[in-house]
């Protein structure tokens, strides 16, 4: 979150014409596709659209394709003596992070740079206002418009959101077109000047020193940098960006700071260059305003009129160029006046000249309601009389003055005023105290009188409150009454820093009169108003079963004692859980197959007669969660207490097989937490004879218990005999490839029989070695094993290396094979026979592979394509040439979660066989890294995952090269960016 900040509390914009980045969705984005922040990826605070991410691609494509044709044509005039350079040059390109592509895109600018924006709900009323404020400012210095979001109005499809996102603070660049756009506004970052930064994103602008000409003004202090952050220093192609003709801007609030992304606070990692004429290094990564030549370049991007500005105080006056003297013809002006919402304006003229003509074709002065051009329009004036005074409707207005050439008037003056209160009839809406968010002024009384249909009363919220304090609140004040007159009962007077709670009339009317004194002013308030309901009064009770509680807004169900409340909210059922000691029956999660309520804690124990053992089938399961199971979840045990032996614990979708319990009783929990309710379960349980219990069902080796049966089956090295009972031998040569398994001599954990000979070849994925393991161990003891014994042979037969020549009672330490295979082979002799041995077979990651000039792959987990990679790996991978060849690395498929600075899980690739090596970069997400080519005759590759979020993995294939990167690579090159 610290480096965000950092990165955020850089400075500096150009204006952009547009482009984008790479990175990836983080784990709080990817899971929900209709999230206004999920970009396809980021490049520090900057969010890429899916397009964007695409281009990307093709881009880099395209660099590689070129790049082909460059090592191509170098390798028909290279000598001998110049294979070291073409050597240096490939390592170089082959690290090349490309930079995006495309030129200016209009369409990412703000059709007439209006903004339509909405706040989520869990901002609190100081960070609204901080957001409002941050809004203004672009505002007051452009002709820029925010304008909150109307969900009805299709203009405002495109929106931003003001929300809180994974990214901590970061925005797109620009208008993205397809809907809402986040602007993440994380814990670090909520302050007016990082806001205004943000904001400058939305707006279209790319940080300041990104600019193609940025080296002539500043230094990057390359080994500073945080590893895996270079990219956030590359400059953007000339092509890319549009600075519009402005020189560099070092004041810009859109410049990073000079140790943003630093390895320390104190080290630089840009550095102005000193200016020329007083050899003083200009300061950077201001957050505080706009610069100069930030104004001057959103003017030019949104082709702001020179003339005219944005009004923002609630009394003002303002007037055409010149006046009272005549002014240029030719000439567009327009003033936007916005005041607080709640209030309207009063424009009154005070002079007015224009040169009159048919329907003021060629001079006229509009003043429109709302704040911008196709707001309806009030007047349209020309001539020489004076305008009627105007009143807005709503809080803002919208004047533009427009003269043709040769025709010179003195134009208009103007003043206006903020008016507050009024009648207010609409189901919904806010208050807000004059000039909120800023300080209310002195001496102020303004009064709304609202009214709402009949048989509605009104509800009145307050978001944010910081009024004057005093004990009965005599000087400044917020105060609320149950109808429109004087004389109506008083609900309440407020002042003072607390929110009031919620207001509710007992009629269709309220009136709330805010009033300040001369002196001492602070924030004020904000409050939505809205039609209410008493639900509970209806004759349906709102459709709660038992009771019913109406609250602001909306209104609850609740139950008697005994009883609790149906995911529903509405009906009331008997408590879950309970004892069952029928021979079958079901359960099921509350509510089912409707979705369970949330916070539940339910208990159902079953017991049976003693011989019996309970099974239970779950015939449906839909639970919050997926192999963590750290949410909602299912647990079922043998026993009836908690300490009972675990047979699994259950979420996710898929339905957990039929469990049998040990012994005659099961406890099955279920848990819910507060988010997220899914269907729940249902299952059957049947109380069953177990048929094993007694003589082992008759079966010669394994019994195994089924409901209303059993079946018998055989040990290693044996099958079931015709009868279904009897076991006899069978040939034991097996193939394993299964990751994880057991491994037994035959006829285990009886003694083996007389002269034989099984064999086991255990095989996994390239990049990963077996490991073997013995449990149990007992066989005939001689000095070097010549009678019985076991061998474990280092590769696929028993032509490897001999790991291993165990016999005798001593359990032998674990062996590990050092490729991808491992072979084994039991042989007895004709007499003494004895228990044998167990073992576990397991892989384990990492190890030495020798490249070849033939590809060869590299997975990152054994039962990769099968299974996402487990927690908490730690593989580690070093790929070297036989003689001096340079290895050429490039990856099929790369899918590891995903998390901006890769913190979560990780792959790393080194230039060198230790860690010391240098870093080709940390990578994670989707993107896989691009062809890597080492430049001595060895890569190191690392990865590791935490304890959450599980991905497909990696496939990686490498071989060795010359260094010709791309020959020879054929189709797979292709692929590289699928997955
Ligand atoms: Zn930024």
């Amino acid at each position: 979150m610290d480096l965000l900040y950092y990165m955020t509390v850089s400075l500096l914009g150009f204006i952009l014409s547009l482009t984008t980045f790479i990175g990836e969705t983080t784990r709080a984005l990817s899971d929900d596709v209709s999230s206004p922040c999920k970009a396809s990826g980021f490049l520090g605070d900057i969010a890429l659209t899916e397009d964007d991410y695409e281009r990307e691609m093709i881009r880099a494509r395209h660099n590689r394709e070129q790049y082909r044709r460059r090592i191509l044509q170098e390798r028909h005039t290279r000598t001998t003596g110049a294979r070291h350079h073409i050597k240096k040059r490939t390592i170089e390109e082959a690290k090349v992070r490309h930079v995006r592509a495309v030129t200016a895109r209009p369409e990412r600018r703000w059709t007439d740079a209006v903004i339509p924006y909405e706040i989520d709900g869990n901002f609190t009323g100081s960070q609204r206002a901080m957001f409002k404020q941050a809004m203004r400012h672009w505002e007051n210095y452009t002709c820029i418009t925010f304008v909150e979001r109307n969900p009805a109005n299709s203009e405002h499809d495109n929106h931003i959101v003001f929300t809180y996102q994974a990214c901590g603070c970061c925005s797109f660049v620009g208008r993205k077109g397809d809907g809402a756009q986040a602007v993440s506004v994380g814990k670090n970052c909520d302050k007016f000047g990082v806001v205004v930064h943000e904001l400058g994103h939305v707006v279209g602008f790319w940080h300041e020193h990104t600019r193609p000409d940025r080296n002539e003004f500043v230094g990057i202090v390359h080994q500073n940098i945080v590893p895996g952050q270079e990219y956030n220093f590359r400059v953007l192609d000339a092509a890319e960006v549009d600075s519009l003709g402005e020189t560099y801007d070092f004041a810009s609030i859109m410049h990073y700071a000079r140790n943003t992304f630093s390895r320390g606070i104190w080290l630089d990692t840009i550095l102005p260059r000193k200016d020329p004429e007083s050899g003083i290094r200009p300061e950077i990564g201001q957050r505080k305003h706009l610069s100069e030549g930030d104004i001057i370049q959103a003017n030019l991007l949104y082709k702001c009129p020179s003339c005219g500005r944005t009004l923002l105080e609630s009394t003002g006056n303002f007037s055409s160029p010149e006046w009272p003297g005549q002014y240029d013809g030719d000439q567009t002006c327009v003033w936007r006046i916005s005041v607080t919402p709640g209030e309207t304006i009063s424009l009154q003229f005070t002079g007015f000249e224009l040169v009159g003509s048919d329907g003021c074709w060629y001079n006229y002065l509009e003043v429109r309601d709302g704040h911008w051009r196709h707001s309806p329009l009030l007047g349209r004036f020309c001539g020489a009389s004076l305008p009627d005074p105007i009143l807005s409707s709503d809080s803002r207005l919208w004047i533009e003055l427009k003269s043709s050439a040769h025709r010179y008037s003195r134009g208009f003056a103007a003043n206006y005023e903020a008016i507050c209160g009024g009648h207010i009839e609409r189901e919904s809406g806010t208050l807000q105290s004059p000039n909120y968010p800023d300080d209310y002024h002195p001496s102020k009384e303004c009064v709304w009188l609202i009214t709402m249909p009949a048989n509605y009363t009104v509800g009145l919220s307050f978001q944010s409150f910081e009024i004057e304090r005093h004990e009965t609140c005599i000087y400044d004040y917020v105060e609320v009454r149950d109808g429109h007159e004087d004389t109506s009962p008083l609900i309440g007077r407020y002042c003072g820093y607390f929110i009031p709670d919620d207001i509710k009339s007992t009629g269709n009317k309220m009136m709330v009169t805010f009033v300040s004194d001369g002196s001492v002013n602070k924030g004020g308030f904000s409050a939505d108003f809205f039609k209410e309901k008493d639900e509970c009064a209806q004759p349906d009770q709102g459709g709660c079963m038992d009771v019913c509680v109406n609250t602001i807004g909306s209104y609850r169900c609740d139950c008697r004692p005994g009883y609790e409340l149906s995911s529903d909210g509405r009906r009331c059922e008997v408590a879950c859980g309970g004892l069952f000691t029928g021979l079958r029956g079901n359960i099921s999660s509350p509510s089912y197959p409707e979705p369970y309520p949330r916070d539940k804690n339910c208990v159902w124990q079953i017991v049976a007669p003693s011989n019996y053992r309970i099974s239970l089938q779950f015939i449906t399961f839909d639970l919050e969660g997926n192999e963590v199971c750290k949410y909602d979840y299912v647990d079922v045990r043998s026993g009836l207490n908690e300490e009972g032996t675990l047979h699994g614990k259950f979420c996710g979708n898929e339905i957990p097989e039929t469990i049998t319990s040990r012994f005659n009783n099961l406890r099955i929990d279920f848990r819910s937490d507060n988010t997220v309710a899914k269907e729940g379960f249902f299952a059957n349980f049947f109380a069953d004879v177990d048929e094993c219990e007694e003589g082992n069902g008759g079966c010669q080796h394994i019994c195994t218990n089924t409901l209303g049966s059993y079946t018998c089956s055989c040990r290693n090295g044996f099958t079931v005999h015709e009868n279904l009972h009897g076991c006899k031998e069978s040939g034991c040569r097996r193939e394993i490839q299964s990751t994880t398994g057991i491994i037994t001599s035959p006829n285990y954990p009886d003694n083996y029989p007389k002269r034989k000979e099984c064999t086991w070849h255990i095989s996994a994925n390239p990049g990963h070695k077996i490991v073997l393991s013995f449990d149990d161990f007992d066989l005939e003891q001689h000095q070097e094993c010549t009678y019985d014994r076991v061998q474990v042979f280092d590769g696929d037969s028993d032509e490897g290396q001999v790991l291993g020549r165990y016999c005798g009672a001593t359990i032998p330490d674990a062996v590990v094979s050092s490729s991808n295979h491992m072979f084994i082979r039991f042989y007895s002799d004709a007499s003494v026979s004895r228990s044998g041995f167990s073992a576990t077979h397991s892989t384990q990651c990492g190890g030495r592979l020798e490249a070849e000039l033939s590809a060869q792959r590299l997975y990152s987990h054994a039962d990769y394509g099968d299974q996402n990679y487990e927690n908490q790996e730690s593989c580690e991978w070093t790929i070297v040439s036989p003689d001096d060849h340079f290895i050429h690395l490039w990856f099929r498929s790369f899918d590891i979660e995903h998390e901006t600075e890769c913190n979560y899980d990780q792959v790393m690739i080194l230039d060198g066989d230790n860690h010391a090596a240098e870093s080709f970069g940390k990578f994670c997400g989707h993107r896989a890294p691009d062809d890597i080519v080492s430049s001595g005759d060895s890569l190191m590759i690392t990865f590791s995952s935490d304890d959450t979020i599980n991905k497909k993995g990696f496939l990686a294939i490498f071989k060795l090269t010359d260094g010709e990167l791309l020959e020879g690579a054929g189709e797979e090159e292709e692929e590289i960016y699928y997955n």
